[in-house]
C-alpha cells in the first residue's frame, strides 16, 4: 500500500516546526528519521495532513554535556550518538543497548528521540531512557515542559506528547559509575527484541533492571544483588506478558527468567 497524498514542510528552525505544529495540530505529524513513519504512512496507521521534516534544523542536531545530564537534541541519529566519543564513558547503559536497534542503515537515519517518540514497547532507546530515570523536553507555542521517562510512556504507541508538542530533546543522566550491561533475546540480529533486560547496579546491593517486551512500557525494577535470582522470578510471575506472532506470554515470561540474572551478573563483573 502507499499512503495518502499529504502536504510536507521542512522548516529550517524548532519555532517554525512548532508553529506549524501549532497550526495543524492532530493533523500534522514529525518526521525524523522515518524509520518507523514511512512504514504507518504506507500501511495507512497514520494518515496525517502534513508531514514537519524536523531532520535538518541545525539546532536539534546537537550532543550537549549539561554536567549530570547528557542531552540529546531531536535531529541527532542513532549512529551519530554511537559515535559519540564519550558514550562509553557517560552512559555506559546506553553504548551497550544502542548497538542492537535495527542495522547500521537504520541507525544513520533513525533518530534517538523518534524512537522515544514512537514508544514501542520492546525498543531499547526508551527502555534505556526508563531505566536511567531519564527525561522528554517537549517544547510548543504554550511553552516547554520536562516529563519524566516513567510519565511520558504511557503504553504501547501511546505517550503524554499532545498533538502541537515537539520533543526537542531527551536527556539521560550520567551513570554514577559504569557497572551497566543490555542482552536482548530477537529472531535475527536488528529484528525487535522479544525480550530486553538493561541492568545498572547502584551500590553494593542492589541493581536497576528495566525490561522491555514484557509490557505495553518498559518496566524498571530494583533488585536485590543477595537473591537477584528469586527476585528476577517474582518479578517474572507478577507480570502477565502478552502472546504475538513471535512469543507467547508464557514464553516471554521464561526468558526474563533466564535473561535478566545474567544481564545483572555482566554489569556486575564490569570494571567501574
Ligand atoms: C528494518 C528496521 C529494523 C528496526 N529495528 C529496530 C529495533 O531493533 N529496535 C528499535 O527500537 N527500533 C527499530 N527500528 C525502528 C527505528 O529504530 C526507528 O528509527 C525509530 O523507531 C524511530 O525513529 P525515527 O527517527 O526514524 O522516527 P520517525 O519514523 O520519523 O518517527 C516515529 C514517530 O515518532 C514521531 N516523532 C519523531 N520525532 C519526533 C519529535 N522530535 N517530536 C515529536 N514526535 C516525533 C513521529 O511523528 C512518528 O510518530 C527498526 C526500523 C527498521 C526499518
Amino acid at each position: 500500500m502507499k499512503p495518502r497524498p499529504f502536504d510536507y514542510v521542512r522548516p529550517d528552525s524548532a519555532d517554525e516546526a512548532i508553529a506549524v505544529l501549532g497550526e495543524y495540530g492532530d493533523d500534522a505529524r514529525v518526521l525524523a528519521g522515518g524509520q518507523s513513519l514511512m512504514a504507518m504512512l504506507n500501511l495507512r496507521l497514520a494518515d496525517p495532513a502534513v508531514l514537519v521534516d524536523i531532520a535538518r534544523i541545525p539546532e536539534l542536531d546537537a550532543i550537549r554535556d549539561l554536567g549530570g545530564r547528557i542531552e540529546v537534541g531531536a535531529a541527532v541519529t542513532q549512529n551519530k550518538l554511537l559515535s559519540w566519543p564519550k558514550l562509553a564513558e557517560k552512559l555506559p547503559l546506553v553504548a551497550v543497548a544502542l548497538p542492537n536497534v535495527g542495522h547500521f542503515q537504520t541507525r544513520n537515519k533513525g533518530t534517538i528521540c523518534g524512537s522515544i517518540a514512537h514508544a514501542d514497547p520492546s525498543s531499547e532507546l526508551p527502555l534505556s531512557l526508563a531505566l536511567l530515570e531519564g527525561e522528554v523536553v517537549l517544547r510548543s507555542k504554550r511553552g516547554t515542559r520536562t516529563v519524566g521517562a516513567k510519565s511520558f510512556q504511557l503504553d504501547m504507541l501511546t505517550t503524554a506528547r499532545e498533538p502541537d508538542e515537539l520533543i526537542t530533546a531527551v536527556r539521560f543522566p550520567v551513570a554514577p559509575n559504569r557497572k551497566a550491561a543490555f542482552r536482548e533475546v530477537a529472531r535475527r540480529h536488528g529484528d525487535f527484541a522479544i525480550i530486553a533486560v538493561g541492568a545498572i547496579i547502584e551500590d553494593e546491593n542492589t541493581a536497576r533492571i528495566g525490561v522491555g517486551g514484557i509490557a505495553g512500557k518498559p518496566v524498571v525494577r530494583r533488585i536485590p544483588l543477595d537473591g537477584a535470582k528469586e527476585a528476577v522470578n517474582a518479578l517474572a510471575g507478577e507480570l502477565e506478558g502478552y502472546e504475538d506472532l513471535h512469543a507467547s506470554a508464557e514464553l516471554r515470561r521464561d526468558i526474563l527468567r533466564n535473561l535478566a540474572p545474567v544481564v545483572i551478573e555482566e554489569a556486575r563483573a564490569c570494571a567501574a
